[in-house]
């Protein structure tokens, strides 16, 4: 077994040259080997960097914006080219296989691409005369230091909806990755330094809950961008908003998929394999729930049971279509949710655990189905985040949808039909952020803003798009008045509304 590499954080383009108090240990989830070794910063350490991207903040606050441009431009062509590299380290320390750590950094990459387009993005108001001499504008400024918070599910893609967004606009920021998968970051962050961003205006700490309780209560951080469970984004988000910050809180899911019964079944079928165990299910827009409609259930479950069948689970780097769990404890976890769905009542139809054993010593569950679940059980109310598929029998459209509104969380939902109208219908009438309608995962590309709805996000600012240039820049409305030359003179008097 090889010694473990030390992760530490950055500070702008230089790790880290102090010595930890606390490190935790990173795994490879595909066989259980110690491969990293990280370091978790104390509330001092994020205190120092934050004092660096502080002292880099005024000075790229007033950078061009065909500078900030040609960096993004450079930055983008980094990600493109090194692309393998990151997936490597994804699919190494999250444990997805290597064509799905590849896309999630191509979903990334489109932020950047939105981004390249600020000079356009950044443009304010004119109003001319509005009052005589006087014209009226608005300008965008950046915060100044920001901070970003990221779950495990996505160590590329949720850094990338936040920090080109962040520095395009003007700031500097202080990124704290999961302590689950931290290298992807420390990578891409190199590829800021050799894009010719100036030091200091991206940096990494590494840590648990001390450091980002130090971001949430340092006075120099303006804003903080946070993706992770519910419990903690709404720790996340008061706290931050106690101590007078901008807060964009992202939490976690339980995304429903209604099938009525003039829906394409296959399409069906394959939407909720795809969105149900794809990534092992570790994704906050998975399908964990199908909400079928009686007359075509049983023929809908045959159908998924069958494609079920086919998928490969094993280590991302070979030939598999579903890695492990992230975690030994989050495993452990999951198989505890399918117990609970047996202890309930549940009918396992696909039992994952099945054969789990024999794939090696990584974390890994198989697909696993179960039908005839009712809305009372823990597999139904709680996020499980694996790959277990739950199928909810309902009479009717009506029925499917009071269960969805219902439900505490509202990231994600789609509809199969082929009934134009009901598709309609749904869109307008169901309480979730991002609809689909025949389609199994509805992620809003870069130019839409992504963001859930009551407990799947706190705050009330989307990730990215005009959404994401709206949180990171603050307004200010000018007043202007420039006398015409021919004026006579000196007018001290309250200016004329006319
Ligand atoms: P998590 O909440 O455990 O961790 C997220 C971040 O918060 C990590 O950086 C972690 O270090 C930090 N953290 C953990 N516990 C903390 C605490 N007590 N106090 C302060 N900080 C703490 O989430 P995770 O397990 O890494 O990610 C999976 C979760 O993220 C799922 O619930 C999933 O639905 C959600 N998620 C949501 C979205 C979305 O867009 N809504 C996207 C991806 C993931």
């Amino acid at each position: 077994m090889s010694t473990p590499t030390r992760i530490t954080h950055l500070v702008g383009h230089s790790p880290w040259e102090g010595e930890a108090e606390r490190t935790s240990e990173v795994f490879n989830p595909a066989t259980g080997e110690v491969t990293g070794a990280l370091d978790l910063a104390s509330s001092e350490t994020v205190g120092e960097v934050v004092a660096v991207a502080k002292a880099a903040a005024k000075e790229w606050g007033t950078v061009s914006l065909a500078r900030r441009v040609r960096i993004l431009f450079a930055f983008r062509q980094l990600l493109e080219e090194r692309k393998d590299e990151i997936a490597l380290a994804i699919t190494a320390e999250h444990g997805k296989t290597y064509d799905d750590a590849k896309a999630e950094i191509s979903r990334g990459q489109e932020v950047v691409e939105f981004a390249c387009g600020i000079p356009h993005l950044l443009k304010g108001g004119f109003s001319e005369n509005v009052s005589t001499s006087i014209d009226a504008y608005s300008i965008l400024q950046p915060l100044g230091v920001v901070g970003v918070i990221s779950p495990f599910n996505f160590p590329a893609m949720v850094p990338l909806w936040f920090v080109p967004m962040a520095i395009a606009t003007g700031n500097t920021v202080v990124i704290k990755p999961s302590e689950k998968d931290p290298t992807a970051v420390n990578l891409i962050a190199d590829l800021w330094r050799e894009a010719g961003l100036p030091d200091g205006v991206m940096n990494v700490v590494h840590g648990d809950k001390e450091a980002v309780d130090a971001l949430l209560d340092h006075p120099d951080v303006k804003a903080i961008s946070f993706v992770g469970s519910t419990p903690v984004a709404r720790h996340v988000y008061e706290r931050g908003v106690a101590n007078g910050k901008r807060v964009q809180a992202l939490g976690g899911a339980k995304n429903h998929m209604l099938v009525l019964p003039d829906a394409d079944l296959d399409l069906a079928a394959d939407a909720a394999v795809s969105a149900g165990y794809g990534a092992a299910g570790e994704r906050c827009m998975a399908i964990s729930v199908v909400l079928a409609t009686e007359s075509i259930a049983d023929e809908l479950v045959t159908r998924i049971v069958e494609r079920t069948r086919t998928l490969r689970t094993g280590d991302g780097m070979g030939e598999s279509d579903m890695g492990p769990l992230v975690t030994r404890a989050h495993l452990d976890k999951v198989t505890g949710y399918v117990e609970q769905g047996v202890a309930s009542g549940a009918e396992l139809v696909v039992d994952g655990r099945e054969g789990a054993g024999d794939l090696g010593p990584g974390y890994f569950l198989q697909p696993t189905l179960f039908d005839k679940v009712t809305p009372d059980m823990s597999i139904y109310t709680d996020e499980i985040f694996g790959p277990v598929l739950c199928i909810v029998r309902i009479d009717s459209y009506d029925e499917g949808l009071q269960l969805i509104n219902d439900n505490p969380y509202g990231n994600g939902t789609t509809i199969f039909t082929n009934d134009g109208g009901a598709a309609r219908r749904f869109q307008h009438e169901v309480e979730v952020g991002m609809v689909g309608i025949n389609v199994p995962i509805p992620t809003p590309m870069a130019y839409y803003s992504f963001g859930g709805w009551k407990n799947s996000l706190f705050g009330d600012t989307h990730a990215h798009g005009i959404e994401g240039v709206h949180f990171f820049t603050r307004t200010k409305a000018v007043t202007q008045r420039w006398l015409d030359p021919s004026h006579g003179g000196l007018n001290l008097g309250f200016p004329e509304n006319d």
